[in-house]
């Protein structure tokens, strides 16, 4: 049996990894239009300060998964086409037959037509991506972070140690607004205002212009000129090809508890899949879809359990968490000096709850008191 895998971030390669731990004894390729190397994506906002490089943030080279994981890497070759009917997957010059197809193609920063995507605006959600951000800042960069969510605050706090001057700007009234209650995203801009940030709150952006070393954006009430920016105003999953191939997505590719597609031979999972109508931008859930798929290629049949799974934002002077398969719409809220602890039922059932500062110590205890999600 021949698998195609589409896509090498953590999805695609994990799925790799586990048919080879499950002594799958077909043919595995992994196509991807990135360099083909393991690496932690979310390290990519909290390592800046550190100083890391590309070579520094690489697990393992493309030659390293082929050799550990007994898979061939078609590396910076993006797919065109997808042809469910012969299972062929068409590259630009060439097409590659399949039994399985794993569709692991993740999500991409959203893009809008008055925000430029080229130097000096940035965009980090891959290896290149961050090569490029990397290099144009240093200690005297006025940098400005479009965008208070979990990656803009990440970023924000990383960056905070190294840049010159940050300023972070956010249309909602909080940071975190659709994730956690005010209370929380209140905490966070003190945090970050502690740690020298200039966070503007309400302040929607109308216009981008891009100079040639400088941008400069305009909101209701001000410009503000900056050496760089990045823009984290959130990714939208990659479903373009699925659509195309005839494969149901709504605005992520849909799949049941096995990970299979509306096509019983295509697989997907990670940012550009809904397990069950879940949706979930985390590595949590994807390594559990990456068991069950890789399983269910070698004829185990196990379905997808999610159980509870809290998420961690990467800003050590004011750590939060927060854990629900859907945003509650109501949270009770305690506050006190040393952090907010937030929880949300449905009569009797704890449905979610959103913690910082030193109550983030109850998400154990917290987390056995829900239940599985899938
Ligand atoms: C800065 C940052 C910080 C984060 N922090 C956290 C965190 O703290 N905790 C957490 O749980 N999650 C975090 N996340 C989210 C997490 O990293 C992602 O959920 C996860 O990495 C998604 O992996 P993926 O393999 O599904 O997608 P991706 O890593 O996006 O991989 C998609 C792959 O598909 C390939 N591809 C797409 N289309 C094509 C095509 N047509 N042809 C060929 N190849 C194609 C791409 O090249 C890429 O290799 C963070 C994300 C970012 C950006």
């Amino acid at each position: 049996m021949k698998v195609v895998i589409i896509g090498s971030g953590l999805s695609g390669l994990l799925v790799a990894k586990n048919l080879h731990d499950q002594k799958f004894s077909g043919s595995v390729s992994v196509i991807t239009q990135e360099r083909g190397v393991f690496y932690s994506k979310p390290s990519l906002s909290n390592v800046v300060k550190q100083g890391k490089k590309v070579k520094d943030l690489v697990q393992m080279t493309q030659q390293q998964i082929e050799k550990d994981w007994g898979c061939e890497m078609i590396t910076r070759q993006q797919v065109a086409r997808i042809d469910k009917i012969n299972k062929l997957v068409h590259l630009k010059d060439t097409q590659v037959p399949y039994d399985r197809l794993v569709l692991a193609l993740g999500a991409s920063p959203i893009c809008y037509d008055w925000l430029p995507d080229s130097h000096p605006v940035y965009r980090v959600n891959d290896l290149d991506a961050y090569d490029t951000f990397h290099q144009a800042i240093d200690d005297k960069s006025h940098l400005l972070i479009l965008g208070g969510g979990l990656i803009g605050c990440e970023f924000a706090h990383d960056l905070s140690a190294i840049a010159g001057k940050i300023t972070l700007l956010e249309s909602e009234s909080t940071l975190l607004s659709r994730f956690v209650p005010k209370e929380i995203g209140m905490g966070m801009a003190l945090a970050l205002k502690d740690r020298g940030v200039d966070v503007k709150v309400n302040c929607a952006v109308s216009a981008v212009t891009a100079l040639k070393d400088s941008v400069c954006v305009r909101t209701q009430s001000e410009e503000i000129s900056a050496d760089v920016m990045l823009a984290c105003l959130g990714l939208s999953p990659n479903i373009k090809l699925a659509q195309e191939a005839g494969i149901i997505c709504d605005d992520a590719i849909n799949v049941d508890v096995y990970g299979q597609t509306s096509d019983p031979s295509i697989y997907a999972l990670g940012d550009c899949a809904s397990v069950s109508g879940i949706k979930r931008y985390y590595v949590s859930s994807l390594k559990i879809c990456a068991d069950t798929i890789a399983k269910h290629i070698c004829g185990v049949k196990q379905g997808i359990v999610y159980p509870p799974l809290p998420v961690g934002v990467k800003t050590p002077d004011y750590p939060v968490t927060f854990c629900y398969s859907e945003v509650p719409a109501e949270w009770r809220v305690e506050r006190h000096d040393k952090g907010v602890r937030a929880v949300a039922y449905q009569g009797d059932e704890l449905v979610g709850f959103a913690l910082s500062g030193d109550f983030i110590k109850e998400r154990e205890v917290l987390k056995g008191q829900m239940k599985n999600w899938i």
